[in-house]
């Protein structure tokens, strides 16, 4: 017989809480914010077909699911408390569920984030999940803080998750040793959620890099009321990204997306305190640019001369 709702949440997804007041199985969860905190919310929607491949591997997705939606607490500096998962699925199946829950509840073991709630419907394969954090009152790192003459940093190492996907759609052919490490940081993003911690204070403003470097900071941008001026030249890349051809590394640099790295900026005078909170995170972060006070964005390519960005659009779902 098929797995019924309520046996397939118990079976799934219900686990004793730790830091809840009320976990799985109410018609509400509680949670105790702890005294002078403020909650950080935030949710996010994966469609199959749109956010991931039928053929991935559940228990990675069940990892990306819930890492995309960290990665939105890092970028606000929030510690990760709960999350609830709304699942739609065609049917109970549970070779995808209990690798799918064995890869969500890793990452949220890992983190310390309870699943306090949910809701499951049969429909087409999509995952909802909303997170919770805490954050000490007006401290949460915002899009809008950026100062002309700040620098500009980004984590880790954007554009590898990109070429993974345009391999998946056959523009780019990578050996196989490459094609595996891009698809790891397409399918297992590592939310940087500890970096996000360590920037509280030091940071002026912050974002998560999932729809392209340049859609993301142009979020930034707009929201301090200023510009931006890059170089390629300083933009960091590992040999899986700098052996393709200069149009892939721009590309994927520029408009890669699904990369869940941190796009910060900071004074200048901050720098030590940002290689200090790198250091404290285990995270490498590099500077890639500063923000100026004429808004707009200005992109000097790996020889000194401006790139022309007519056409680079990021990702925009009702517009691509
Ligand atoms: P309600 O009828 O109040 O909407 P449901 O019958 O949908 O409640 O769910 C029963 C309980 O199971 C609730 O506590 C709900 O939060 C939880 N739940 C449902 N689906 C999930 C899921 N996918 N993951 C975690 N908890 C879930
Ligand atoms: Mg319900």
């Amino acid at each position: 017989m098929a797995l019924g709702e309520f046996e397939l949440i118990d079976r799934f997804f219900r686990r004793p809480v730790r830091r809840a007041v009320l976990g799985v199985g109410d018609d509400c969860a509680l949670l105790q914010p702890r005294p002078g905190m403020q909650l950080a919310v935030s949710t996010d929607l994966l469609v199959e077909g749109r956010h991931f491949l039928s053929t991935v591997d559940p228990v990675r997705l069940g990892h990306k699911a819930l890492a995309v939606n960290l990665s939105d607490l890092a970028a606000c500096g929030a510690e990760p408390l709960a999350f609830t998962l709304s699942l739609s699925m065609p049917r109970p199946d549970e070779r995808f569920l209990a690798p799918f829950a064995e890869g969500l509840l890793a990452l949220a073991d890992r983190h310390a984030i309870e699943l306090v709630g949910g809701d499951t419907t049969a429909g087409p394969l999509t995952i909802g999940i909303t997170v919770m954090g805490e954050v000490p009152a007006g401290q949460a790192l915002r899009r809008s803080g950026a100062r002309a003459g700040d620098a500009l940093w980004v984590s880790g190492w954007p554009g590898e998750a990109r070429l993974a996907l345009e391999v998946f759609r056959g523009t780019l052919s990578l050996p196989e040793v490459d094609f595996n490490a891009a698809r790891r940081a397409m399918e297992q993003p590592e939310p940087r959620v500890a970096l996000g911690l360590a920037l509280r204070g030091v940071a002026s403003a912050a974002i998560d890099v999932s729809d392209g470097l340049l859609g993301d900071l142009g979020h930034v941008l707009k929201a301090s009321g200023v510009g931006a001026a890059l170089s390629l030249a300083d933009f960091p890349r590992r040999p899986l990204l700098a052996r393709q051809p200069a149009a892939v590394q721009r590309m994927a640099w520029l408009t890669g997306g699904d990369d869940y790295e941190l796009l910060f900026t900071a004074p200048p005078a901050a720098a030590d305190a940002v290689q200090a909170a790198s250091a404290q995170a285990g995270v490498p972060v590099h500077r890639i640019g500063r923000i100026t006070a004429e808004p707009g964005l200005q992109v000097r390519d790996e020889t000194g001369a401006a790139l022309d960005l007519a056409g680079w659009a990021a990702f925009d779902h009702f517009r691509t």
